[in-house]
């Protein structure tokens, strides 16, 4: 099963959800209020395993080779 991270850009309040994270499931997160602080500015972000243990100055990027 899925989850999805969920993060205020106003308070830095974050959270997960369970289940993907679908073009409807951002639209329904980015139009609600932060329920911490209240602003609308929540973000969502697919969380995807096997992201720890990785250096985090060696970012991988989708260039052109
Ligand atoms: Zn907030």
């Amino acid at each position: 099963m899925s989850h999805y991270t969920v993060a205020c850009a106003s308070c830095g309040l974050r959270w997960q959800k369970p289940g993907s994270l679908s073009a409807y499931e951002g639209q329904s997160v980015e139009s609600r209020p932060c329920p911490s602080c209240g602003a609308y500015t929540l973000g969502c972000a697919e969380v995807r395993p096997a992201a720890r243990g990785r250096r985090s100055a060696e970012r991988p990027r989708r260039a052109a080779a």
